[in-house]
């Protein structure tokens, strides 16, 4: 597949390539961009065009690149991974992603990365104070990590200052500023939170990121879970294991992939890493024969969801605002990401009013398009009347000047009314 060109792309080496500490994608495409001075949009689109050049037999990159979706193990990061490591040069990028448990974890990637950016800020201290570029880990965009293991500083997820949460990062905007108010996200003081302890998954996480990133193009295989789970010792009451770590013990008829959050539950619940189960099932279940306790935390289920539920409820009150407030309305896609939802949600609670707005936004659009068709027809027919010496080209550009309406625009309405014109000279010059 590989094709006889050589790599088009500056050659941009991972941040912490290697370690632990490894760049995940979506900080690694906003470098790439700012390196060749575009914006992360126009390196996609170049980099699609470039692809489906050079690519042969490959799939078509993906149009809209969503910083959270990129950093787990989608179709899409597969395909951007790839054409990166075509156009650059650099044969380790997919170590920035959870590429290695594609065939391990949930289809549908849920329980693995964290939609909003976290960070730890005294990391982003250390990487000024070194002179090095800031960037954001991999460790940071997963779910179940909530702590900086090297500061034992608990991860930030919204801006000290405003509150508000920082999606996706801004290519004009250092990555510790905040996208809403532009103050420091690595500000010192009462914001940082200190704790020993570490969440259960949390070493786990480690040990599997710097597995991958010391051995990039590793795939866990998909049965490990299960030869873990079949060679266990049956004096494990299944309802038990249920009980403690979830929907991986659940016996169906057809194996599905658990999501990587139930993995390291179940991890913790047996003390044995996961890292071990994934490499070496049967090894690891041998372990368990040796003793084992079950004394371990009792995983809080539907969390998540929880906090899921006062983001559809801020999503809904936005939108309810916003079709209140009347015209000019927002964009839709900017009232989810305030409330912090993927702009691709639609929770069955809020759908109607999305359509709603939608449909407002539509009609408001087309009647403020007539209102300003209907200026451009009288303003060029009171332009005709005065017969001046402009060309078509200077008129359109002048009108479009005053009314501040888009060139494409008056130059429609006016061909359309030349059209309208010649139409009635043809008709009176013909004969009864
Ligand atoms: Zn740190
Ligand atoms: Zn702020």
């Amino acid at each position: 597949m590989r094709s006889a060109r050589e790599p088009t792309y500056l050659k941009l080496a991972l941040c912490g390539a290697g370690t632990r500490e490894i760049e995940c994608l979506s900080s690694y495409v906003n470098r790439l961009s700012a390196l060749h001075g575009a914006t992360r949009y126009q390196l996609t689109s170049h980099l699609s065009m470039w692809w489906a050049k050079n690519g042969r037999e490959a799939q078509p990159l993906p149009r809209q690149c969503i910083e959270s979706r990129l950093n787990g193990y989608s179709i899409d990061t597969e395909i951007l991974v790839t054409a990166l490591e075509y156009a650059t040069g650099i044969s380790d990028i997919r170590a920035s992603t959870l590429l290695a448990l594609v065939d391990v974890c949930a289809k549908n990637g849920s329980g693995s990365t964290r939609r909003p950016r976290a960070w730890c800020p005294r990391c982003y201290q250390e990487d000024r104070a070194a002179g090095r570029p800031l960037y954001d880990r991999l460790l940071w965009r997963l779910q179940a990590y909530e702590r900086c293991s090297i500061h034992k500083i608990k991860l930030m997820t919204c801006c000290p200052f405003c509150g508000a949460a920082q999606s996706d990062a801004r290519l004009d905007l250092e990555l510790d500023r905040c996208r809403r108010c532009r103050l420091s996200l690595s500000h010192e003081g009462k914001y940082w939170h200190f704790t020993d302890n570490p969440d259960p998954g949390e070493t786990d996480l480690e040990s599997i990121v710097d597995y991958v990133a010391k051995n990039p193009g590793v795939r866990f295989e998909r049965s490990a879970p299960w030869h873990f789970l079949d060679a266990l010792d049956p004096s494990f009451k299944r309802s038990d294991l249920i009980h403690f770590a979830g929907d991986v013990f659940h016996i169906r008829e057809k194996q599905v992939r658990p999501q990587l959050n139930s993995l390291l539950w179940m991890a913790n619940y047996f003390d044995i890493p996961l890292l071990g189960i994934l490499l070496d099932p049967e090894e690891a279940s041998r372990q368990m024969a040796i003793g084992f306790k079950g004394k371990k935390e009792r995983r809080v289920p539907k969390r998540r969801r929880a906090f899921s539920q006062e983001r559809v409820d801020a999503y809904e009150l936005a939108l309810k605002k916003a079709i209140k407030k009347g015209p000019p309305y927002p964009p839709i896609r900017h009232l989810a990401l305030q409330s912090d939802m993927s702009v691709y949600a639609r929770p069955r609670q809020v759908q109607p009013l999305i359509f709603e707005l939608a449909q407002l936004t539509r009609s408001y659009i087309q009647a403020k398009r007539a209102q300003k068709e209907r200026r451009i027809d009288r303003l060029f027919k009171k332009h005709i009347a005065s017969a001046s010496d402009e060309t078509k080209k200077q008129i359109v550009q002048r009108l479009a000047c005053e009314l501040k309406a888009p060139v494409h625009l008056v130059r429609e309405r006016v061909k359309a009314f030349e059209k309208k014109e010649i139409e009635k000279l043809r008709l009176k010059a013909q004969p009864d």
